[in-house]
């Protein structure tokens, strides 16, 4: 993924998780070794906006050739999925989460931290790092003071930021360089722009984010064009797919989504076009972007609403490509472009000496047809070598689980601890 080209009739060698060497021919005894013939050898993909509520979603992630994620509502839970992934207890796409979400004081919302003052949000980036979250993560209602504690203390303890941004402070103050990516390209519509989608006012916030070269863009454009989806199909919830979501969000989340859009739309029949013309808009952000030379990383927010699990990123890289990236472009998206967003997942994204041994064997190359990659034939993770056949009994295991109660217990305990 560093060159738009194909390598020919080569050999990988993993050891210990790790690709060890590349070359026309490797001679090492005792070891097994595939023929991949006709195939293509490609980096594992990674999701980076997700928000994981069980421990079957990691397998529908790697089903579906994600190999890394980026949980981005951190909760005690995935501070007990990383240890069991970094000790090899579980097959898991390599896992990184942010802390609880911070919020300004009045942003009501049940797992909000609603912080009161700078010297409450230094405490909190302080014992995130302490407790073993990768990120923070900014939301709505940060005011320049807090935000500014946060950013102040994030630097001391070098811990990078997220941000969702808030609509207390400009958006161009969110292009500080301890902020590695901003989220969703509709809070460009709904903030800077304010609904008017222009795209003359638009060019000039894209140009300041090219600007800083630190700042990597994260669409999530599916969450957003899942609106639409559940506006024109009023039995999404009984699709089979639907199946996919975790219990306690499809019974919550899911429903509570659908009702409001579908209300919305019975009061105003036209905002099914408006949304429709917002998503349209979203491309065209994606597309200025793009040429405007921001790094994009590959995000769907998948686990919320409707946006399944997995299965997203292949819908998240065909907009990129509808938004004029090439193959090569889109794939960068979600392996080496995200691998460069954060030092600490620069060991992933490519297929090079040294690197983590996350990889796709597929039958077409990816870099003419990308759908090539929603079916690989094996998966590696961490030079684990998971075959199509385990792959799909993920899947399997995952449609209609039945662990409501436990998701919401895990809910539960996340509101006691962190509040
Ligand atoms: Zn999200």
């Amino acid at each position: 993924m560093n060159r738009d080209t194909v390598l020919v009739d080569k050999m990988v060698y993993i050891k210990e998780g790790i690709i060890e060497k590349i070359a026309d021919n490797i001679e090492v005894s005792g070891i097994q070794i595939f023929d991949a013939e006709n195939k293509y050898l490609t980096p594992g993909l990674i999701d980076m906006h997700v928000h994981v509520w069980d421990r079957y979603e990691l397998g529908l992630y790697l089903s579906n050739g994600v190999t890394a994620v980026r949980n981005l509502w951190g909760m005690p839970m995935h501070l007990r999925i990383k240890e069991d992934v970094i000790h090899g207890n579980i097959i898991s796409p390599t896992f990184f989460t942010t802390g609880p979400k911070l919020t300004g004081s009045e942003f009501i919302g049940d797992d909000n931290l609603n912080l009161t003052n700078p010297s409450e949000a230094k405490e909190k980036v302080l014992s995130y790092k302490e407790r073993g979250y990768d990120f923070i993560k900014t939301y709505y209602g940060l005011d320049k003071e807090i935000f500014d504690a946060i950013i102040e203390q994030a630097k001391i303890y070098e811990i990078d930021i997220v941000a969702h941004p808030s609509q207390k402070v400009s958006f161009s103050y969110h292009l500080n360089p301890q902020i590695k990516s901003i989220e969703h390209v509709e809070e460009i519509v709904q903030q800077p722009l304010k609904f008017d989608l222009d795209k003359s006012k638009l060019q000039s916030i894209l140009d300041s984010i090219s600007q800083s070269k630190h700042t990597s863009y994260c669409p999530t454009i599916t969450v957003f064009n899942n609106i639409y989806q559940m506006m024109i199909n009023d039995s999404i919830l009984d699709s089979e797919s639907l199946g996919y979501m975790n219990p306690l969000i499809k019974k919550v989340d899911s429903k509570n989504q659908f009702e409001r859009w579908f209300n919305a739309k019975q009061e105003d029949p036209a905002t099914i076009e408006r949304i429709k013309e917002q998503h349209d808009f979203h491309i065209t952000i994606v597309k200025k972007l793009h040429e405007a030379g921001v790094t994009i990383i590959c995000g769907t927010d998948a686990g919320i609403g409707v946006t399944l699990p997995g299965f997203s990123i292949h819908k998240e890289l065909a907009f990129y490509k509808e938004a004029g990236l090439s193959n090569y472009e889109a794939l960068k998206t979600a392996t080496v472009n995200a691998s460069q967003a954060h030092s600490i997942m620069s060991q992933l994204g490519t297929v090079e000496e040294g690197k983590i041994a996350n990889l796709l064997l597929v039958d077409k190359n990816p870099l003419v047809e990308l759908s090539s990659l929603e079916n690989p034939i094996y998966v590696f993770v961490k030079g684990r070598k998971l075959n199509r056949e385990t792959l799909n009994s993920y899947n399997e295991k995952a449609k209609n689980r039945k662990n409501l109660i436990a998701s919401a217990l895990r809910y539960l305990e996340n509101l006691i601890i962190e509040k």
